[in-house]
């Protein structure tokens, strides 16, 4: 995405993604990913329909927003430390406060890979993890969780970033829809 803005780059690790079961919540989290700044999804398994949604997706409105897959998250995610540096932050309501967590993370700079689960995540993911991170403390999403944390590392500043290559562009309008054909 040629976003952004001030922050750091952001990947996204989904842990759990189930054949057909999952593949609109995956495909919704890719997209919210790309929307909201993220540089890329990887996602454990392999499931062509939900890489071809969002490439649809990426191929209409710009940027260049990837995704892939892992068939072993624990040593892709080891990887991406070794090659980045990077911290990796996974998102739990049993974690620390958003707030709190965010002073550091500002304070680190580093790049990120923000891990979600779908339903119970594997265990020794909280000590893989550099930080575990809340978005409060309730039981709510996935697609959620990662749409605030973005929001929050980048300040809404994501949300009317430019996205280079789009074919189409919306031209915001308080009563119609207006989209301009770029192509
Ligand atoms: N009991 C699970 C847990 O550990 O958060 C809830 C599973 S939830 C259906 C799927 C994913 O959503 C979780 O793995 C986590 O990444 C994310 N999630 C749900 N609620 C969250 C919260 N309050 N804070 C951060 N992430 C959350």
């Amino acid at each position: 995405m040629e976003v952004v803005n001030e922050g750091p780059a952001v990947s996204v690790l989904r842990l759990g993604h189930r054949l057909v079961r999952d593949e609109r919540t995956s495909t919704h989290l890719g997209l919210v990913a790309r929307a909201f700044g993220a540089k890329e999804i990887t996602i454990s398994g392999k499931d062509d329909e939900t890489a071809e949604s969002i490439k649809k997706i990426s191929s209409r409105w710009g940027g260049t927003f990837k995704v892939s897959f892992t068939d072993n998250w624990r040593t892709f995610a080891r990887n991406w430390r070794k090659l980045t540096n990077g911290l990796i932050i996974h998102l739990t309501m049993y974690g620390e406060n958003l707030d709190l967590s965010l002073v550091k993370l500002k304070q680190e700079n580093r790049e990120i890979l923000v891990v979600v689960g779908a339903e119970k995540v594997p265990g020794d993911i909280y000590n893989l993890a550099d930080l575990n991170i809340s978005i409060g403390n309730q039981p709510h999403s996935e697609i959620a969780a990662l749409a605030v944390f973005l929001d929050r590392i980048y300040r809404g500043k994501e949300l009317y970033s430019t996205h280079l290559g789009a074919k189409v562009r919306i031209h915001p309008d308080p009563r119609r829809k207006v989209v301009l054909n770029l192509a």
